[in-house]
């Protein structure tokens, strides 16, 4: 009796990464029950080796009018970090046509506005959060340098930035010398850059151990190494998770399971088009001239982010299934691409070589919804380059939905019924 009581919580969380933590954070400060199953280790997906930006100005979402021609010709010149394996897949196809679909002014003003409500909750729900619980994890609010080396394109980086204006999240412009007055560790090759004061940046594998930590304070359950295998479900409903260590029971259930979300969506017959969009990280120790700011090195699409405690480079995007192999070409491309912009590209000792991947959806908006059929079943998923940026927003969001409380922001456009 007493194992069937300890197997039952109100809320049954199946995935440990940012997003699944954030939901059981949130409900479990709210008095409700909770209990996370991760197959892995918390934190074992993307939520360890990302970037560590709160990105709260980056509302342009992937899919921008252009954006296809403009991958392609840089595909062509080897400049591109979108690598797309060729194999049959007929959803990564599937995928593939509505991502284009979505390269629209109409989805870009869209979603900028979705992506600024849910970034806006979540950069002050940070705030909140770092004041009222011990988080150590090197976080810091200094902004996101944007460092371009051809002055073309970063002229054409003022357009990005109108479009920031009417939601006060606009760049201010560094000339040649001011760009390195801001960030002496650039080197003579930087032109210029934007610098977004609005960010700020943390270690995000240091951020999953001290908030799972504060959750496992709040009275959350987490049980590592269980595997969620499928869902028992009964007049509409969940009634149960059958997992790799026995079945648990709960009043509502949150699949947050990241770029593995479809694939359980699939057998609850809930269509979910969100793809693995693999990237690399490499982390070191500080390098001996280490940059102040996060930079994002706009023309390689690689992120600089120093930390007291170390430095990493981040960034490109392949599509490849679910391969997290670590691909050797795309790990010197990150410390190649790094040298082009920076005095000292490299740390002395690497600590970490890295392969994570992102829930990518075909609009660039996060899935943050009740399942149409089954009404005590919530998604969140689809979070892409943004998962850490938009965590506690979507915490907060999906807390209100089971609470039936006035949602913090607009939650419409991460709404299911978007896929028809
Ligand atoms: C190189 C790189 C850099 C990035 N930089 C940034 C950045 O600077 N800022 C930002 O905001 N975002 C960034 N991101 C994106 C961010 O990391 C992701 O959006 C975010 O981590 C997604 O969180 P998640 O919880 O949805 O997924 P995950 O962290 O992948 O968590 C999902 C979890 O579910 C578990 N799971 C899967 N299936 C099951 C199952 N059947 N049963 C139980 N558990 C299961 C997995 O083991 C995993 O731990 C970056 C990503 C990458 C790859």
């Amino acid at each position: 009796m007493s194992q069937n009581i300890s197997r039952h919580s109100d809320i049954l969380v199946a995935g440990g990464g940012v997003i699944g933590l954030a939901c059981a954070y949130y409900l479990a400060r709210a008095g409700q029950s909770v209990r996370i199953i991760e197959q892995e280790s918390m934190g074992a997906g993307a939520s360890h080796g990302n970037c560590g930006l709160i990105f709260v100005s980056d509302l342009p979402p992937l899919c921008a009018p252009g954006a296809i021609g403009h991958e392609l010709i840089r595909t062509l010149r080897g400049t591109s970090p979108l690598y797309i394996k060729p194999r049959p897949d007929l959803s990564l196809a599937f995928w593939l046509v509505r991502f284009a679909a979505n390269c629209n002014r109409r989805h870009l003003n869209h979603a900028i506005k979705a992506r600024d409500g849910i970034l806006r909750v979540s950069g002050e729900l940070f705030s909140e959060l770092f004041a009222e619980e011990d988080l150590a994890c090197d976080f810091e609010h200094r902004g996101v340098l944007m460092a371009f080396t051809d002055p073309a394109t970063m002229q054409d980086y003022e357009k990005t930035n109108r479009l920031l204006e009417p939601f006060g999240r606009a760049a201010t412009f560094l000339d040649r010398k001011a760009v390195r007055q801001t960030e002496p560790a650039l080197n003579q090759r930087v032109c210029g850059g934007w610098h977004h004061p609005a960010d700020s940046h943390l270690r995000p594998e240091l951020l999953m151990a001290a908030w799972t930590r504060a959750a496992r304070e709040k009275g959350v359950r987490i049980d590592e190494g269980c595997r969620l295998e499928r869902f028992d479900i009964r007049k509409g409903k969940v009634t149960g998770a059958l997992t790799s260590t026995g079945r648990f029971t709960a009043d509502q259930f949150i699949l947050a399971t990241g770029a593995w979300t479809p694939a359980m969506g699939r057998q609850l017959g809930v269509r979910i088009p969100v793809q693995p969009g693999k990237g690399y990280s490499i982390t070191m120790d500080r390098p001996a001239v280490c940059p102040r700011t996060p930079c994002y090195l706009v023309e390689r699409n690689v992120v600089v982010t120093p930390w007291r405690s170390g430095y990493r480079l981040g960034g490109t995007m392949e599509f490849s299934g679910f391969d997290d192999r670590l691909n050797e070409r795309r790990l010197n491309n990150l410390e190649t691409s790094a040298a082009l912009y920076l005095k000292t590209p490299l740390g002395r000792r690497v600590t970490e070589r890295w392969t994570g991947l992102r829930p990518m959806s075909v609009d660039d908006l996060p899935v943050i919804d009740r399942t149409p059929r089954l009404n005590n079943l919530y998604i969140a998923t689809g979070h892409g380059m943004l998962g850490l940026s938009t965590a506690t927003g979507t915490g907060r969001l999906i807390t209100d939905m089971i609470l039936g409380r006035q949602p913090p922001f607009d939650p419409r456009p991460f709404s299911l019924k978007r896929f028809g």
